[in-house]
């Protein structure tokens, strides 16, 4: 399959991945305003690691409590707005939508991921899904990536059958550094060692035609 003009990407969950959640009764929570956004330890050292890499960096977020009425899309929005110029990363995308939507972009649904990769012409079968929780994985899984589960220990169900299992996003990093292999002409472009673990089809982008 050629993969001109197409780039890997790290898919990155905000919430425990790259800024603090806010954890109550053992549940992680995002923080509710800019002024509670701490980014965790070595983040922004791991993004600018992977862009250096040839990743494209996309955030892909389930904000449910904008349709709970909890938070404001303006927070939102501005807490994002403050993440991307604390943490240099491509692009970031919202699933403003709950459950009861039955939308195609909450996770564990793989929307999010597919509209990304159509955006920015992603290779999702070279790409990875950092993520805290198991609808990260699952959906990191769903749209063909290799998945990397942080482990923050909440007091929920564990992540099924991720490819790897971290403490945090440095963790993370060496993890697929360590999958990858530099291409021989230097230009910079990630390629996958060690061979396909995973069969997928990469045939849903036509799928995403028309939406949006
Ligand atoms: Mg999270
Ligand atoms: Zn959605």
């Amino acid at each position: 399959m050629a993969h001109d003009n197409v780039r890997p990407a790290v898919f990155l969950d905000r919430n425990g991945v790259l800024n603090r959640a806010i954890v109550v009764d053992g549940k992680p929570h995002p923080p509710t305003s800019v002024d509670d956004l701490a980014i965790l330890p070595g983040v922004p050292e791991s993004c600018s690691r992977l862009r250096e890499l040839g990743f494209a960096l996309i955030v892909v977020t389930n904000q449910p409590d904008i349709a709970r009425s909890g938070q404001q899309a303006a927070t939102v929005e501005a807490i994002n707005v403050a993440l991307r110029t604390k943490v240099g990363v491509d692009a970031v995308y919202v699933c403003p939508h709950d459950d009861a939507d039955r939308c195609e972009c909450r996770k564990p649904a793989p929307g999010l991921l597919l509209q990304a990769a159509q955006d920015h012409r992603l290779d999702l079968t070279a790409s990875f899904m950092v993520g805290d929780r198991w609808r990260d994985i699952e959906a990191g899984r769903r749209a063909g990536c290799r998945t990397i589960w942080i482990d923050q220990g909440y007091r929920e169900q564990a992540a099924a059958d991720p490819d790897a299992v971290v403490a945090n996003l440095t963790e993370a990093t060496n993890w697929i550094e360590s999958m990858y292999a530099m291409t021989a002409d230097g230009a910079g472009t990630p390629s996958v060692a060690g061979g396909a673990r995973w069969a997928c089809s990469r045939k849903r982008g036509t799928d995403m035609q028309g939406r949006n």
